[in-house]
Formats: C-alpha cells, structure tokens, sequence
C-alpha cells in the first residue's frame, strides 16, 4: 500500500473519502500521516542499531584476547540486542496499525466524475429503441408466471424468498444469454474462464470487498470446515473478486499486457436490508449467473481500455433490442476500489424505471496493490533500472442474467386480447438457442 502518497495528499485524500461517504474510521487519514512519520523514523534508528550491532560483531572479535574490552563490548551487543529486538516489535505493531488503516482508503476518483449521491450521476448516451410506455401489465413477474418461465415458489420453499429456479424457456434464456455474451467478448480477444466461487475472504477484501464490514455486508460467509487455522471462505458477490485473484502475486512484461479475461461465474449476494419493489421477482435475488469482463493494464492503458469495455457492452444490450443507457455514476456509487464507473440501465416498462443492467469499473492500481500483481516498463536506455509499477485493474459486466430476462420480458412481452401470449426475442439469441420446451412461444424478431 502507498502510505507515502496518503501522507503526502492527507487533506486531499480525506476530502476524496469524504466525498465518496467511504467507511473510514475517524481520523484514519491523520493516523496514517503520523503513523508513517513514525515508522520512517523507527526504521532509520533501527537500521542505525543494526549497523551499529554489526560494528560491534568486528570489535568483539578484535579484542578477543582482552577479556575486560570483550567484556565491556559483550555488554554492550547484549543491550543493543534488547533494543533492536525491542524495536521491532514496535515497528511491526505500527505496519499492521498501518495496514489495517490505509486498506480501507478508498482509490483516488476522476477528476470528470459528479460529486454526490445517485441522482447526479451523468448520462453519457442513450441506445436502442425508443422506451415504451411504463404499465403495469408488463410487470416481469406476472409474465413469467403467465409463460411458466420461473419457478419462485420452489425457490421459497428450498431455500428462502429471493431464491428461484429458471424453468422451460427460461432456463434456455439463460444459456442463450451467457453464450451470446461470450461470443462477442471472445471476438474482442476475451480469453474465456470459469471461475471458483467460494473464495478467501482475503482475497475478496484485498480487492475492495469487505466481508467483516458490518454495515455493508453483503456476503455470504462459510463456516470454517475443517481445521480451525483455515482460511475464511466466503460466496464470492461477483467474479471479478476471483478474476483478479488469478492474477494475484505476478509480473507480466509490458508487452504481454493487457490480458483480458471473460469469465463465468455464479454471484451470491445477502443483500441485507433490500427491500420493497426490487426484491419483487428477479430484479434483486441472493445468486445470479453472470459474465463478467476483466482486464489487467499498464497505467497509461486503463482509460483506453475502459471506452473498449464501454463499446462491448453497448454491441451486447444493442443485439438485445431494449432501450438502455449509460450513466457516469457520482462519487458516492464507487464504492472502495473504483477511479470511475459507468453503470448501464436498461427501460423496464413493468416496473416503470430504468434498471441497472451492467457496471463497469476503472480499479486503476487499487486491487493491484493489494493484490501485487505488477510489470516491467521497457526502457529504451538501459543504464535505467528497471521500473516495475503495479498494473491497472479493470471490471465491467457482459450479461448480469436476471436482470437482462426483466428487461426481455417487460419489453418483448405478447399480448393476445390482454393476455400473455408468448414473447418476442432478438433473433441474435437464435443461433445460441440449444434444446426446447416443445412449446410455441417464442417469435424470433
Ligand atoms: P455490481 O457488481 O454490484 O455492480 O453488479 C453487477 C450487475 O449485476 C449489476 O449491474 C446488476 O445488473 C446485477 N446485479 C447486482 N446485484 C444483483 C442482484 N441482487 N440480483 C440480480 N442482479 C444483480
């Protein structure tokens, strides 16, 4: 972690904090400008003690046959021992204060992005058709029970409310979904992975995550099986927490980077304290297939790479024929690791809103310093060393499943006099569209 940039940028790294309402404890930023002034100077006097023992290792065996001078000098190293070994300590305690202080400060924040709640986020661009009216005969829920494409009572009794099984066509839509998604980011050069969900809590934390965070805890943790020094496990909320993971403790040379990675993957969110009309149907559930994009930069790269995210996403959700926009979302909506991050929300004319659909984030070296994965620069002149900065992180979804079956259903819906008839689905899902129901309610358009 750069304790030295928090330091040297306290005001402006508290104001940031501040800004994005991140869960800092009070006066972290100012603990931190003291406790690095501190170490510095514990690791100057405990280098000096060193030496200073070490100095003292020569005139021991100098003075060898003077047993009063060896004696004294004997002394001496014992009591330099007692002090060095006392220092250390010391200088551990502050790294682990140090640590445990800097590794909730939020990453820096682009200087375009809106200062503020949800409300004030910037909508970049609008694609896809015109938004339909809202009504709500199109509500996602009545749909699929009307087409027998969910089955949420099942989902209630084998597990609890927000659980759900897909069923008939709308098991195959899932499938339909993923694979589609998957062909365009592999078109892109998107190597593609399927994931471990159950991942160190650790390893979730280290990129932005908080699973001890009580306020914000929206993970699932796992009791401890087995011994009891293993490590903690958790359901990972998203693939990007072991997509980054992959890359984790490793340095790439600068000519291999970016790699992009696609990978699949099941999320599991607690999403305590969700309530009224989001927890209604598929909109907000506890475990949700996803397809999540990933990529690993040079610093220069990120901002590039992110409008490549950008593009993706929009040829995604434009072949799947809704209305959807995209938003730059404010400082309060970045939450712990992201420089920037742009949301997309697709029209959901039965719930009468837009709805997110997608999040793409810009981690730039905040999961890649926690995570240690960096590069080496080429340097034309070689009497330079060698610079090995740490990598740019980059996330953003390519088809979040459930929310994109609200936004088919409530925009692709059929009517035949007033009732549910059937459903109108981009023909761009037909080639990866594999086994039926034996019904007849799909029209391909
Ligand atoms: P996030 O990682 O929170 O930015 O979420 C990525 C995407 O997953 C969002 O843009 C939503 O489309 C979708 N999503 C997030 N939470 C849920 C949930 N509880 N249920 C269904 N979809 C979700």
């Amino acid at each position: 972690l750069n304790y030295r940039d928090i330091a040297d940028n306290a005001v402006f790294k508290s104001h940031n904090a501040f800004n994005r309402k991140a869960s800092l404890p009070i006066g972290a930023i100012q603990a931190i400008d003291k406790l690095y002034s501190h170490q510095k100077q514990l690791t100057l006097t405990l280098n000096s003690k060193r030496n200073e023992r070490s100095l003292l290792g020569d005139r021991i065996r100098e003075v060898a046959k003077d047993a009063e001078a060896r004696n004294t000098a004997l002394k001496a190293a014992k009591a330099l021992k007692d002090q060095i070994t006392d220092l250390e300590a010391k200088l551990e305690e502050i790294d682990d204060e140090l640590f445990r202080l800097a590794i909730a400060v939020p990453n820096d924040t682009h200087p375009e992005v809106p200062i503020g709640p949800e409300s004030v986020a910037t909508v970049l661009s609008h694609h896809g058709p015109e938004p339909i009216p809202a009504s709500p005969s199109r509500d996602h829920v009545d749909i699929a029970r009307a087409l027998n494409l969910v089955d949420f009572q099942a989902g209630a009794t084998v597990t609890g409310t927000s659980w759900y099984y897909l069923i008939n066509e709308g098991a195959l839509l899932e499938i339909a979904l993923v694979n589609y998604a998957l062909s365009i980011a592999s078109k892109y050069g998107f190597t593609p992975v399927t994931v471990p969900d159950v991942i160190r809590a650790d390893i979730a934390h280290r990129c932005g995550f908080h699973p001890r965070d009580q306020e914000a805890d929206q993970m699932y943790r796992i009791a401890n099986i087995g011994s009891s020094d293993a490590p903690e496990l958790v359901l990972a909320g998203t693939a990007e927490i072991p997509l980054a993971g992959m890359f984790a403790n490793k340095i790439y040379n600068d000519h291999d980077l970016p790699r992009r990675v696609v990978g699949l993957g099941r999320a599991f969110r607690a999403e305590a304290g969700a309530r009224g009309a989001d927890t209604r149907g598929l909109y907000r559930v506890h475990q949700f297939t996803k397809l999540e994009l990933f990529a690993v930069t040079a610093e220069e790269k990120s901002d590039e790479i992110m409008e490549e995210f950008r593009k993706i996403q929009v040829e995604i959700f434009e072949g799947l024929g809704f209305p959807f926009r995209v938003l730059d979302m404010p400082t309060e909506e970045l939450g712990a690791s992201a420089y920037r991050k742009y949301d997309m929300e697709a029209w959901m004319p039965g719930r009468g809103s837009w709805g997110e659909i997608s999040s793409t984030s810009n981690c730039t070296d905040y999961q890649s310093r926690r995570m240690h994965i960096r590069y080496r620069k080429q340097v034309d002149d070689p009497k330079q060393p060698t610079q090995i900065p740490f990598a740019h992180t980059l996330n953003g979804t390519a088809a979040a499943v459930p929310r994109l079956i609200v936004a088919l259903l409530e925009n692709g819906v059929r009517f035949d006099e007033g009732n549910v008839a059937g459903l109108d689905l981009p023909k761009i899902l037909r080639p990866f569209w594999v086994g039926g129901s034996g019904r007849d309610i799909i029209r391909w358009v």
